[in-house]
């Protein structure tokens, strides 16, 4: 991610538009096999740059590649791939997760979508997802609203893993769980990643999740990222106010 920027167009009551800057300047690299996680307060532009990433919003300018080729250059074929290969975990499954669809169809829509096998594969699959994030087969045929929390966010995990995609962008997956169910998922997608060779953007606006699952973290304030470290770093000698307050906070 190079340089990017992303201006927003406020209506401004009936005469016409303001420009807002929600993402200004953001460079950051992550490697094959490596979790980056993007911190910072509410506002200050994570899931803008998450949202350009998985490619929903177009950059106002700057340029994301993924494996060296410049995304924007992408023909619409070549996007529909490269979602397949960056997948979306969001933040509580009651937002994402279809009060309306069994779970089984839940993790089966993304293969639905994309074409992938036959009915009867993609039922396989599905079982094999529920055993990958650790959940009873049985839950194929429940409904979000008759799972817990954790459970559901298990769900949303085994649906991003549908399509086998090297990258996974999760957008506050662990925020609305408690500690001890956020230290579960947290073990989970570590482990995920070791055995399937996952990268990881990891947002969230908690320095204590971080310090559990990232490798290196940018920390953004207003749109702009004023600290880049190694996890270590950022938590042994933190450079910036603004960081030294944030890891202040935590309890
Ligand atoms: P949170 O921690 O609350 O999720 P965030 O860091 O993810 O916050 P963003 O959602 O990226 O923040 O929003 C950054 C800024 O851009 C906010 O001020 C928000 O109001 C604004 N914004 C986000 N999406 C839009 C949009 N579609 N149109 C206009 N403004 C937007
Ligand atoms: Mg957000």
């Amino acid at each position: 991610v190079e340089d990017l920027r992303k201006v927003y167009k406020l209506r401004k009551g009936n005469f016409g538009h303001e420009d807002f800057v929600a993402v200004e300047g953001a460079t950051f690299t992550i490697n094959r096999g490596e979790t980056l996680a993007l911190v910072g307060e509410s506002g200050s532009g994570k899931s803008t740059i998450a949202k350009m990433v998985l490619q929903l919003e177009k950059p106002t300018a700057g340029t994301i590649k993924v494996a060296g080729r410049d995304t924007s250059k992408f023909t619409a074929r070549q996007l529909f791939e490269l979602r397949r290969t960056l997948q979306p975990v969001f933040q509580d499954p009651y937002g994402s997760l279809d009060p309306l669809h069994n779970i089984g169809n839940t993790i089966m829509e993304p293969l639905n979508i994309h074409k992938i096998g036959d009915q009867a594969s993609r039922k396989a699959r599905v079982l094999e997802l529920l055993d990958q994030v650790a959940l009873p087969r049985e839950l194929a045929t429940r409904y979000p609203n008759e799972l817990s929390g954790g459970q559901r966010q298990r769900v949303a995990v085994a649906r991003g893993l549908a399509l086998k995609p090297d990258i996974l962008v999760l957008d506050e997956a662990v925020s609305a769980l408690d500690v001890l169910v956020q230290a579960q998922i947290l073990d989970l997608l570590a482990e995920l990643q070791r055995d399937l060779g996952l990268t990881y953007l990891f947002i969230t606006h908690d320095l204590a999740v971080v310090r559990l699952i990232a490798d290196r973290v940018c920390v953004m304030q207003q749109g702009r990222i004023v600290e880049q470290a190694t996890t270590e770093e950022v938590f042994e000698s933190p450079r910036e106010e603004y960081t030294q307050n944030l890891l202040a906070a935590i309890p």
